[in-house]
């Protein structure tokens, strides 16, 4: 699955030519590569290792000898990637040990043999330190990949022992630039990109999964809760079927923080500018503007929650029953 056809996503080109580089000699044989979430490591990871591997390579893997065609098909027997077993968190020790069984033998198509472990965090304790080793001393040819969104969650023995790349964040412009492609407009991109804290690949998907529908079916049922013609209850249910509930307490803050900037008599940087004229007929029925703040300080804090031992049904429900109480409007007793 990993090594799929597919080049290089715009932002990851200067690690690459970085990586590329330090083939000549500098490679670390243990590397930790960084990469903020949503902007795809493992396709860079793919490209850059297909390429290592290729028999024929040129600027990238030719896709065509045997390495080429046993990496896309998933059996390449000097490639090995080790991620959390289905329905399990952790990365075990058992799997540790099946990787420095493969590390210490000879690489069958006299490239090298590489490792990916994926995320690296996911490893629990015992595996951690069952991999110290190994990440000193690897066979020979052996390349180990970590991959981290989280490297201070790893054990400080086990990063000291890693070459760390970073893979920076993507380039806002850039990214708007490449998001165009799959957003109707400009507005939407950036709408959707922040929506997804700049992560390219978490908007692309967030487009793909038909954001601009859902995010207009949402206002519709905001507006009408604020204008006392749709309850809390109604409005928790519908949102089950419109939204996923991760992302429901960003867009609902955005709308907060918009209507806190026009009431302030800020009209520039709106999150959803095309939504102005509707703010304006919403703010000037008036809003409690203490509850505003209330609102919008209980929806930052509602994502962590969300995470927790909680049912997200009762905590939108009463986040709902307070965006109707911003209005007066649309508390069922
Ligand atoms: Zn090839």
């Amino acid at each position: 699955m990993m090594f799929e056809p597919g080049g290089a996503l715009p932002w990851h080109l200067e690690l690459l030519t970085n990586l590329r580089r330090a083939e000549q000699g500098r490679l670390g044989h243990a590397l930790l590569l960084v990469a903020p979430p949503g902007h795809g490591i493992e396709r860079l990871v793919a490209v850059w290792v297909s390429r290592l591997l290729c028999q024929n390579p040129a600027e990238e893997a030719c896709g065509a000898c045997k390495s080429c065609r046993l990496l896309m098909a998933g059996t390449h027997s000097d490639v090995m990637e080790l991620y959390p077993e289905e329905g399990a968190r952790q990365i075990r020790v058992e799997q540790i040990r099946a990787l420095v069984d493969f590390a210490s033998k000879t690489p069958q198509f006299g490239g090298k043999r590489i490792v990916v472990i994926q995320p690296a965090e996911a490893m629990n304790l015992h595996a951690a330190n069952a991999l110290l080793k190994t990440l000193e001393e690897p066979g020979e040819n052996t390349l180990l990949i970590l991959l981290s969104q989280r490297p201070a969650a790893l054990l400080p023995t086990l990063r000291s022992r890693c070459q760390q790349w970073s893979l920076a964040p993507a380039d806002l412009n850039n990214t708007l630039a490449w998001l165009k492609t799959w957003a109707p407009d400009e507005q939407t991109a950036k709408q959707v990109l922040g929506m997804a804290r700049h992560a390219p690949l978490t908007a692309r998907a967030l487009l793909d999964e038909g954001w601009v529908k859902q995010r207009n079916a949402l206002w519709t049922n905001v507006r009408e809760l604020l204008e006392g013609r749709n309850d809390a209850v109604t409005m928790t249910k519908s949102c089950k079927e419109i939204w996923n509930h991760e992302l429901l307490p960003d867009l609902l803050a955005q709308w907060v923080e918009d209507w806190m900037h026009v009431e302030a008599g800020c009209h520039e940087n709106l999150h959803h500018p095309d939504l102005l004229s509707e703010y304006r007929l919403i703010l000037n029925r008036g809003l409690s503007r203490a509850l505003l703040v209330d609102l919008w300080q209980q929806l930052i804090h509602v994502r962590d929650e969300l995470s927790g031992n909680v049912q997200p049904a009762l905590m939108f429900e009463t986040i709902f029953m307070n965006f109707a109480r911003l209005t007066g409007r649309g508390v069922l007793s």
